[in-house]
């Protein structure tokens, strides 16, 4: 634990709060607990804020970029460390910078793409992993986890066609472009034994080829549970099945490229009340902020957690709104009623000047949200180290 003060004028609120500290002896609690052979990316669109990407750099081999945009940020951020550049629909510019930038790996999403990055290499060596839609081994998906493999979608390639377009690039079809190994991120939110099982089949998959491979990528997607933020996804059994896939294949790197389940424990989005009241039997807040700045729970469907932080203190002459039942929902300012940051909060008594930090606000919180969204003013930043 590390104690820190803080303080937060009312003027300045609402506010966004990364305990860095807490970020590296997490990410170092991560590393710690996955074999030696196991590299680590950063998927940078989970949380791509400079500091963060800068306090993740003891304990990552590199960072894995989705557009020209986060390649040029991350290589401004953390100059000189390894990049990955993957996603959808990689722009002939984008490509041509990413090549010029010297990015180490290139994930490549359909055979198109290998096609336009071969021709805008102009015979340079580049080392390629071709990106592949398996399925997620059966029972493996258990509940409200995204699948992004496995099924239609416009992610990587069909396995029958990767695997044609695997064998083309080991027999030298494209010139300078090297197959150096197998990419996959087939779902999120999948816990320890499920990621294990990916690992496994992905391996498998990509050493079945048949051809030479130095690397396989087994993406991100680790759970992180915003309904009960102390059960953390189990490092610990995640490194020990990793270990065994490591040990059979002696001849690969294995590599993880995990967003969410790094970052979104340290960050805090606070803010205060400003009115309370009571519609058709149950209690509402209505805080500063709101889901333009933490858009986390509307996409997610979930409640943010949450801890109330009572002020005494209260400036104005006029009486303060309290809220009159046990239950509060806690919405934002927007005027829909989709702004919701949390619903039926144990909040008896809570009044208008109160404050309220919620936590687990550190990955696809501030970066996806709809900034613009009413003109409200931009919530403030701090980072603390
Ligand atoms: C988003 C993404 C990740 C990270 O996913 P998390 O759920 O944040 O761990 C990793 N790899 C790829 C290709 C992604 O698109």
């Amino acid at each position: 634990m590390h104690a820190y003060t803080l303080s937060l004028s009312a003027g300045e609120l609402p506010a966004y709060v990364y305990d860095l500290a807490a970020l590296r002896e997490h990410a170092g609690a991560v590393r710690a607990a996955l074999p030696e052979r196991v590299e680590v990316y950063y998927a940078a669109k989970a949380n791509p804020e400079a500091e963060i990407l800068a306090a993740l750099g003891p304990y990552v081999d590199g960072y894995e970029v989705s557009s020209g945009g986060e390649l040029a940020h991350v290589a401004r951020a953390v100059p000189g460390r390894a990049l990955a550049f993957g996603g959808p629909g990689k722009t002939p510019d984008e490509v041509a910078a990413a090549l010029e930038a010297g990015v180490e790996r290139f994930h490549v999403e359909s055979e198109t793409e290998l096609v336009m990055l071969a021709h805008l290499a102009r015979g340079r060596r580049v080392s390629v992993l071709i990106r592949v839609n398996l399925a997620v081994p059966d029972g493996s998906l258990t509940g409200s986890q995204l699948a992004m493999g496995g099924r239609p979608t416009p992610f990587g390639m069909d396995p029958s066609q990767a695997a044609r377009v695997a064998r083309e690039l080991a027999s030298g079809a494209y010139g300078g472009i090297e197959l150096v190994g197998v990419h996959a991120h087939l779902a999120s939110g999948l816990d320890s034994a499920a990621q294990v099982a990916v690992a496994g089949a992905v391996v498998g998959w990509a050493t079945g080829l048949g051809v030479p491979l130095a690397e396989v990528n087994v993406g991100g997607g680790m759970a992180v549970d915003y309904q009960d933020p102390a059960r953390r996804f189990d490092w610990a059994a995640y490194g020990a099945g990793l270990a065994e896939i490591t040990d059979a294949h002696p001849e690969l790197t294995l590599r993880i490229e995990p967003g969410r389940a790094l970052t979104a424990y340290c960050g805090w989005y606070v803010t205060d009340v400003l009115d309370v009241k009571r519609s058709h039997g149950e209690d509402f807040a209505v805080v500063r902020g709101g889901t333009h700045h933490l858009r986390t729970p509307a996409t997610k469907g979930h409640d943010q957690p949450c801890s109330v932080l009572p002020v005494e203190e209260w400036p104005h002459p006029w009486p303060r709104a309290v809220a009159q039942g046990e239950l509060v929902t806690l919405a934002g300012q927007l005027c829909t009623p989709k702004d919701l940051l949390a619903r039926h909060v144990p909040a008896g008594g809570l009044r208008a000047g109160d404050r309220v930090a919620f936590s687990m606000a550190g990955a696809y919180a501030w970066n996806i949200s709809h900034h613009e969204f009413l003109m409200h003013p931009r919530p403030g930043f701090h980072f603390l180290r």
